[in-house]
């Protein structure tokens, strides 16, 4: 049999179609095939990991018989064998193949596909539809099983049909379309799509609407309906001359997407309303975890903390290697904050966005330690935590896609602070402390834990900045 071309429509597909149609469009473009970033090399050794891991349970069960191609599966399943691994299904007439982990014999003498996945719900729309498509390519009634990264196995029944039509016949157009499909800017998925590039010239060329911050896809949609296609119309507009569409309802929305229209074109920052920060000792907060783990449950493997007088050499913080120690992390970081209340009665633990505080009450609860005297200080009324975040984005329009303290930080005209390592970043720090973890040379393992290090401080030394940089917006 031929080998799947790239006009056949994978299951696996359905992870590109639903994050970006063009996306899609684009994967099964002659010459297009994307670069594997070392963040996806990273999820996929993990998912792989887990895979051999269900495995290994499931041949405790079952003979497991591993596939080796679609006639070989095909042949497998007419031998009735009881669990077949790395199955290939292929469906000739209407172009559509599937990779399903597993395939498991039931007393009625069909087949249930299983999936092994690193996500830890199983309302995930691209793994409703990949196990949808499995079970249109077995033509069986059972439902489909997939074995989730926090260790439940739960079976999907006959809702995932409608979602994996849709797919398939919506990627019986794209795969047919000899252009590609119109798309919007987004500022989490184009960020990290192997397409960027490509697509972003065609957005700035055009100055998309939907490249300003706060302007999704769907509000870009409906400014197209009311003739607002580009950044100078959006901020040409008046207020009340805009139409209420979901997600720009009101006044003050509509208002504020105006201006954020005219701080990019101009570069220039748009005061609302004085800042208001704290008064008191601030100490900058910020952690680094880790989502890989066995148990899935994210590792804090880094609580950094930049006390006064904010210098390089002032940063401190708990750390440590493996999740069996998380424990010993947490409680590192209570008692450094313990010193830090007694020496200074007037804190603020400043820290940017909400994560730090979500992370904190998570940990307590992981712990059952809401009662620890710390921890109560932390999420009560008189917290010392503060948000910087929440203050820049009630008074400031600032002329950024998005308001990420990286965004923020390094732009030149705004804090610019640069980091030391460039190439740093939640997805490369995830994919070092992965790396540390499997090393064996003492030295590299040094090397990387210092990098990790330096950039946490970066991250710190950063919010410390942003304050100063705010101070002459309190007025
Ligand atoms: S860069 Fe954005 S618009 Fe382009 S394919 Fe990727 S996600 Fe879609």
């Amino acid at each position: 049999m031929q080998k799947p071309a790239r006009s056949l429509i994978k299951a696996s597909d359905a992870a590109s179609w639903v994050s970006c149609k063009r996306r899609a469009w684009l994967d099964k473009q002659p010459g297009t095939l994307a670069a594997i970033d070392p963040f996806t090399q990273l999820l996929s050794q993990a998912g792989l990991q887990h895979e051999v891991a269900v495995l290994s349970k499931l041949e405790k069960q079952f003979p497991v018989h591993k596939a080796t191609s679609i006639e070989h599966t095909r042949s497998l399943m007419q031998q009735k064998i009881p669990l077949i691994y790395q199955a290939q299904l292929f469906d000739e007439q209407s172009g559509l193949i599937g990779y399903p982990d597993f395939l498991i014999l039931h007393s009625n003498g069909q087949y249930q596909p299983a999936d092994a996945k690193l996500a830890t719900s199983e309302n995930k729309k691209s793994i409703q539809i990949q196990l949808g498509v499995y079970r249109r390519l077995l033509a069986t009634s059972l439902p489909a099983l997939v074995f989730l990264g926090d260790g439940r196995a739960v079976e999907l029944h006959d809702d995932l049909n409608i979602c994996a039509d849709e797919f398939v016949s919506g990627m019986k157009v794209l795969i047919e379309s000899q252009q590609q499909p119109i798309a919007r800017y987004s500022h989490s998925k184009c960020r990290t799509c192997p397409y960027q590039e490509h697509c972003l010239q065609e957005f700035e060329s055009k100055q998309d609407v939907s490249l300003l911050y706060g302007i999704h896809g769907s509000v870009a949609d409906q400014l197209a309906d009311v003739g607002i296609v580009t950044i100078p119309q959006l901020a040409q507009s008046q207020t009340e001359s805009l139409p209420d569409i979901p997600h720009l309802k009101g006044y003050k929305k509509k208002h504020r997407a105006i201006l954020q229209a005219q701080s990019i074109l101009s570069d220039q920052v748009i005061q609302l309303s004085p800042i208001v920060l704290p008064q008191g000792t601030w100490i900058h907060f910020d952690i680094e975890d880790n989502p890989l783990t066995p148990s899935r449950m994210r590792h804090v493997y880094l609580w950094g903390l930049l006390p006064p007088p904010h210098r390089e050499e002032d940063f401190t913080y708990s750390w440590t290697d493996y999740e069996f120690r998380d424990y010993e992390g947490w409680i590192g970081f209570l008692k450094l904050l313990e010193t830090y209340r007694t020496n200074y009665p007037d804190l603020i633990l400043a820290h940017y966005s909400n994560h730090e505080k979500a992370t904190i009450r998570k940990y307590a609860e992981r712990y059952a330690m809401q009662k620890h005297a710390i921890v109560q200080w932390l999420l009560g009324e008189k917290s010392p935590l503060f948000d910087l975040q929440k203050p820049i984005l009630e008074s400031l329009v600032l002329p950024l896609q998005g308001y990420g303290l990286k965004d923020i930080c390094k732009h030149p005209s705004l804090v610019n602070f640069q980091w030391k390592n460039a190439e740093s970043g939640s997805q490369w720090s995830i994919v070092q402390f992965n790396r540390l973890q499997t090393e064996s040379d003492e030295m590299e393992k040094q090397r990387i834990r210092d990098a990790l290090l330096g950039y946490n401080r970066d991250d710190v030394i950063a919010t410390h900045k942003l304050t100063l940089w705010l101070q002459q917006w309190i007025r």
